[in-house]
């Protein structure tokens, strides 16, 4: 039977459409890693640790290489245990994924949706609006005051339909931090039916004192979801492994959308072997703190502006994207790669990760160069 004119059949399509959201994602991009015509190139473009892999985890890694035939423990079992051991809490309590990237898009899914808002702050992680937007949702920059988090402005943003607020604490690009009291102040303003998440990806860097990357605030409630990440301080980023800590009830939810091995055989293995590693956390954090102080100190003599940075990477301040660019340019003249900003709207500005104190110093050489020669011309 054909069927009755009035129902109004699709127009043809020449192909599969995508849904409409679909096409207004802009393409993440990544740092780069290559630069034509350069021997050495140094990346400091995704703030993936000063050190290279933890050895311990190369090994574990290696160890694995006659088992890769075998499907993964689905339930990444070791891992979580391994976790739990290390930060106190219940393994049960969490999710491992491929990368947190994985969790932040599955949350994005369960919670989010058509008709539902989700909140992140203007200069917030990338992925965010990505994920929020394939899920459906309508995804809201707010306002920042000063590079940082403003809370008042996340909370006047909130309307019936906002199901999911994003804080990265500390924030990439921006390295600034909110404060536990400021974090509480978020918490308890939001209806407790919104999901916070808070994405603690550099945790591990951070030396504040009023500082807690989320554990408080999941136990305190049924409603704020900790993500962290193997791909920072323990420089395992090319493995793909991240967690959530959370409630009872996220924890379901994720465990029956996840990919079902989701975290791969060589990655959880690597991954425990990083927890392991004696001392790995320590050193990479108070090299951090000091190479990031005399790389800072280094650019302001120079004359660059630098914001302060609670991460294992800051943004350094050309006061215009012109010179911004310049400035990236005559850092690749020499090999150096750092992060464009123009895709989080700080065109003026370049992110730069801090490295070993070598690669430290050929940044500082190369910008001190580069503001002389722009005084000079
Ligand atoms: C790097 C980063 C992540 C981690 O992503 P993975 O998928 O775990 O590699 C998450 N959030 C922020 C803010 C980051 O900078």
């Amino acid at each position: 039977m054909n069927a009755p004119e009035t129902m109004h059949p699709a127009p043809p399509q020449l192909h599969p459409q995508p849904r409409p959201e679909v096409m207004k994602i802009a393409a993440y991009v990544g740092g780069e890693g290559k630069l034509e015509g350069v021997n050495r190139v140094i990346k400091l473009s995704s703030n993936e640790g000063a050190f290279g892999p933890p050895p311990g985890a190369v090994a574990a890694y290696t160890k694995v290489a006659s088992e890769i035939f075998r499907y993964p423990d689905g339930a990444s079992t070791a891992l979580r245990a391994a976790i739990g051991r290390r930060h106190g809490l219940d393994p049960t309590r969490i999710v491992c994924g491929t990368g947190s990237d994985e969790l932040i898009g599955h949350l994005c899914h369960i919670y989010g949706g058509a008709g539902t808002d989700i909140l992140m702050s203007m200069h917030g992680f990338t992925m965010y609006q990505i994920a929020g937007t394939y899920a459906g949702s309508r995804v809201i920059k707010v306002p920042e005051r000063n590079l940082t988090t403003d809370v008042d402005a996340l909370l006047a943003n909130v309307t019936e339909a906002t199901r999911i607020v994003f804080v990265a604490n500390p924030n990439n690009p921006t390295g600034s931090l909110l404060p536990q009291a400021e974090m509480e102040r978020l918490r308890a303003g939001l209806r407790a039916d919104i999901l916070l998440v808070i994405d603690a990806a550099y945790a591990e860097y951070v030396e504040a004192a009023d500082y807690d990357p989320g554990v408080k605030l999941v136990d305190a409630g049924e409603n704020t979801v900790m993500l962290r990440t193997f791909s920072k301080i323990y420089g395992l980023g090319g493995m793909r492994v991240g967690w959530a800590y959370a409630p009872a009830g996220a924890i379901d939810a994720l465990n029956r959308v996840r990919g079902v091995f989701n975290v791969n055989i060589a990655a959880q293995a690597a991954a425990v072997a990083a927890l392991a590693e004696p001392g790995w956390v320590e050193k990479g954090r108070e090299h951090n703190a000091r190479a990031r102080a005399r790389l800072s100190a280094a650019l302001e003599r120079a004359g660059i502006k630098v914001w302060p940075s609670h991460g294992n990477f800051f943004l350094a301040d050309f006061a215009t994207p012109a010179r911004a660019a310049a400035a990236d340019a005559a850092l690749r003249a020499r090999g150096l790669i750092v992060r464009a900003m123009g895709a989080y709207d700080l065109p003026h500005c370049l992110r730069i990760t801090v490295g070993t104190d070598e690669e430290c110093g050929l940044v500082a050489e190369a910008l001190t160069a580069f503001m002389a020669a722009q005084k000079d011309g």
